[in-house]
């Protein structure tokens, strides 16, 4: 039988094939070993910058790493078991309260960077704890600031809070004791320091910086760790409508000592945001203070990761790092 045009075709194709691949398997290229091993050194390099914080990237949380503009922005950032927030106004200015443990400092200025940060106008640490102001030296090396507000307390020394004298003077920045009642305009932001109310109180936690923050008709209240103690100095010293306000810091990281009923009663904050570690041994957030908060809108740092709220001046839009919340 006479072989069909279309066989015939599909045989000088099968041996035109068969011929390329001959060609294909004899000409094949390498790579080679040394520009592997030179790809994977370079890779390795790359994540130790990265990790170190030397080199900007947007981390996996990228989503609560964006500013709005026009309006305030406030990160209260993950970093375990400690505190640090950033609080950035419409032109701008930024507050840092607070520094973190130094095991999160890395990490912390890798999400600074990624902000687009250069510089703090002002950094509040609100007392000399290690999950306070842990990494206050190396953000301050990175960053700088132009002023450093401190409690006037006397503390424990501790080899953190020499570190963060060292770089607070490196720096070259104003230092302000926070005294109380002293007000500072910081842009649209108005800062009004409210404690420490005493400098003789037994735990050191008391002696916190406690400032309030005004833009356009909403206020924050950040209590660093103050306990029972200085919360009622706050209730005899100021009148209501100081404390008042639209979000708290929530003291201590929600620890049963602090948050007590009446001054809970007095700020009625509607949102509370607590600043504690995952699984932490001290059991923060205390479940009486979680019930004493019954009537805020509650953000954890240990559940929702790094906290993004935004604000036009009248309330505030919350962006999570595990979710979108509003
Ligand atoms: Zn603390």
């Amino acid at each position: 039988m006479a072989e069909s045009r279309y066989s015939r075709s599909a045989s000088n194709l099968k041996a035109k094939a068969e011929t390329k691949s001959n060609t294909t398997k004899k000409h094949r290229w390498r790579f080679p070993k040394w520009l592997l091993s030179l790809a994977a050194a370079a890779v390795l390099v790359l994540v130790c910058l990265i990790v170190t914080g030397r080199l900007p990237y947007k981390p996996d949380d990228s989503s609560v790493l964006n500013v709005e503009p026009a309006a305030l922005n406030v990160w209260f950032f993950d970093v375990g078991q400690g505190d640090a927030a950033l609080v950035m106004g419409p032109e701008g200015e930024t507050i840092l309260i607070d520094a973190g443990p130094g095991l999160s400092a890395a990490r912390l200025r890798v999400s600074l960077h990624a902000l687009g940060i250069s510089a703090f106008d002002c950094a509040i640490f609100t007392h000399p704890h290690e999950d306070h102001i842990g990494g206050a030296d190396d953000l301050l090396q990175a960053f700088g600031a132009k002023t450093v507000i401190l409690s006037p307390g006397v503390f424990t020394p501790s080899a953190s809070q020499m570190r963060m004298n060292v770089e607070i003077a490196d720096c070259g920045a104003e230092v302000i004791e926070a005294l109380p009642g002293r007000m500072l305009t910081l842009g649209s932001l108005k800062l009004i320091l409210l404690a420490p109310c005493s400098v003789e109180y037994e735990d050191e936690n008391d002696l916190s910086v406690v400032v309030r923050i005004e833009y356009g008709d909403i206020s924050l209240l950040f209590t660093g760790d103050i306990t029972e103690a200085a919360e009622r100095d706050l209730l005899a010293l100021y009148d209501p409508v100081i404390l008042k306000c639209d979000l708290l810091k929530v003291g201590h990281h929600g620890s049963a000592g602090s948050s007590s009923e009446d001054f809970i009663t007095a700020v009625s904050p509607g949102y509370a945001v607590i600043s504690a570690g995952a699984d932490n041994e001290y059991g923060h957030p205390a479940p009486s203070v979680l019930q004493r908060l019954k009537y805020s809108r509650i953000f954890r740092t240990d559940r929702d990761g790094t906290i993004h709220a935004v604000s036009d001046g009248t309330d505030f839009i919350f962006y999570t790092e595990n979710g979108e919340k509003k």
